[in-house]
């Protein structure tokens, strides 16, 4: 077993390892925020290295973070710029505040994406706490808080943003309120997955220009919209630069960004070590039906045991009951991690595998840290817990997860893992085949546009480079392989 007390050594390669290849920066108070320095006790080096230039951005973005951030000189005279509809002058630091909105899942993947456009558009990043980021997060930049201040002076509109608000970007095109000769003070960018036509201009160059000069841009998304940025001329020589294995983005800012608070750590550090930790291997099985109506599901069922035999990820049981005393040493533990609201799925896996032997003669044990039943966004243990098991499921060696699911694509970017993705059911009945391999861990963006800025006319954003192609699990969907 490991020895989970020595987080704290500093040699050298231990430190590479703590800090994750150099993503993350020295000198935070550990204690405050446990999981920081010691998730790598947890889990495999990545076998993805960071580039030199992406932990350059880092740094630089971190020193900018904290000469703009709340309370400074620079972020008060930019707060002054609020009152005014329009800017006269620039001020030395723009903004990007970050609305809270949708689950979880939703909203780690799109926090990641604004992040990386502020790192892209050199904006500071700023964050809605909304009811439980703070519960679920730590600060993820040195000395200064990413949370925006709970005085913001728009803050009380926040929840009424939509397509229609007057200064939705989307909005203003449409009814030809833009004024290219002057700049505006602030911005709404709505890239919520309902976006119209106009509000999907955000993904145009031209767009950018116009959009780059306003000081406070806020935007509310559910989306992980990375792989189209890739898309914008102007910024993808930028990403190529930080992200030379293409396939790294959430996996590497997903890592940097979202480290579990301490009570969040404790639920994922007791589970592992209670249950996971003295298994030979680890199988994740992430199970989201979308169907309505209460589960568990017998074609989830099918589909969960035809892909995990198929696949060779489970054995297979001798429901030969006779042959059953057959001695096999020494026996392989393997542990199942099931995350579900439902509790059937992982109980018919338990049963099976203490009603009858495996062929193989493995061990098998079937966990399942919670069954809430339903989604309860805003309740505040429930989103803990939710955030538990994405970090349980990335500390696993095998991972299968559900189409269409930002929860499961959390797992598979923290985890470094490609997973076997469930294809989504139709009309209840289990797909064939029940599931198939990922070409790459990163998330699906699910509302992508087909718009070719140029050209002015309908495109397959999906064909237009080898590395932004169509998702596994949405056809209509864009992911980076
Ligand atoms: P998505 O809807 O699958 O894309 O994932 P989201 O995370 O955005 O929203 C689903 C929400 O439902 C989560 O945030 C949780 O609150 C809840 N949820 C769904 N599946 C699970 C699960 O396996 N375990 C727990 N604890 N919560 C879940």
């Amino acid at each position: 077993g490991r020895d989970y007390s020595n987080a704290t050594t500093t040699n050298d390669s231990n430190d590479s390892d703590r800090l994750l290849g150099g993503l993350l920066a020295t000198g935070f108070d550990e204690a405050t925020c446990l999981s920081r320095y010691q998730s790598s006790l947890y889990r495999k080096p990545s076998p993805y290295k960071p580039s030199p230039y992406l932990l350059s951005k880092l740094r630089s973005y971190e020193t900018l973070h904290k000469r703009c951030g709340p309370g400074t000189e620079p972020y008060k005279k930019a707060l002054t710029q609020l009152d005014q509809d329009h800017i006269d002058n620039n001020g030395e630091c723009k903004y990007v505040v970050w609305v809270s909105f949708s689950g979880l899942g939703n909203r780690i993947l799109s926090l990641a994406s604004v992040f990386l456009y502020a790192l892209l558009t050199d904006r500071v990043l700023l964050v809605d706490r909304g009811k439980d980021m703070e519960d679920l997060f730590c600060e993820p930049f040195p000395d200064m808080s990413w949370l925006l201040p709970l005085d913001f002076p728009l803050m009380s509109q926040f929840d009424g943003l939509n397509q229609d608000s007057s200064r939705c970007y989307g909005h203003m095109l449409k009814n030809h309120v833009v004024d290219n000769d002057k700049t505006l003070s602030h911005l709404y960018l709505h890239l919520v997955h309902d976006y119209g036509d106009h509000d999907k201009m955000f993904f145009c160059q031209g767009d950018q220009t116009f959009i780059g000069k306003v000081p406070w841009l806020v935007v509310k998304t559910d989306n992980y919209f990375v792989p189209s940025l890739w898309l914008i001329p102007g910024f993808d020589e930028e990403l190529d630069k930080m992200f030379p294995q293409k396939e790294t983005v959430f996996h590497h800012l997903g890592r940097y960004l979202f480290h579990p608070t301490n009570q969040v750590w404790g639920l994922v550090t007791r589970y592992y070590e209670a249950y996971l930790s003295q298994a030979d291997e680890k199988i994740g099985i992430q199970v989201r039906v979308f169907d309505v109506g209460a589960g568990p599901f017998q074609h989830v069922m099918d589909q969960i045991s035809s892909c995990t035999r198929k696949e060779k990820l489970l054995p297979e049981v001798d429901t030969v009951i006779e042959r059953s005393r057959r001695v096999t040493t020494p026996k392989k533990h393997k542990a199942v991690l099931v995350t579900s609201l439902n509790s059937g799925y992982s109980e018919n896996l338990k049963s099976m595998y203490w009603e009858y032997p495996t062929l193989t003669g493995e061990v098998i044990g079937v966990h399942q840290p919670s069954q809430e039943g339903y989604q309860q966004t805003e309740k505040k243990m429930h989103n803990g817990k939710a955030l538990a098991e994405m970090y349980l499921l990335s500390m696993t060696d095998s991972l299968v997860t559900s189409a269409w699911s930002t929860f499961g694509y959390v797992a598979q970017g923290l985890g470094g893992l490609k997973p076997w993705i469930l294809y989504k059911p139709e009309n209840r009945t289990a797909p064939d085949p029940a599931c198939g391999r990922a070409m790459s861990m990163e998330p699906c963006f699910h509302a992508p546009p087909f718009y070719d800025c140029k050209a002015k006319t309908g495109v397959d954003t999906g064909k237009l480079v080898p590395h932004v192609r169509h998702c596994e699990d949405m056809s209509w969907g864009l992911k980076l392989g």
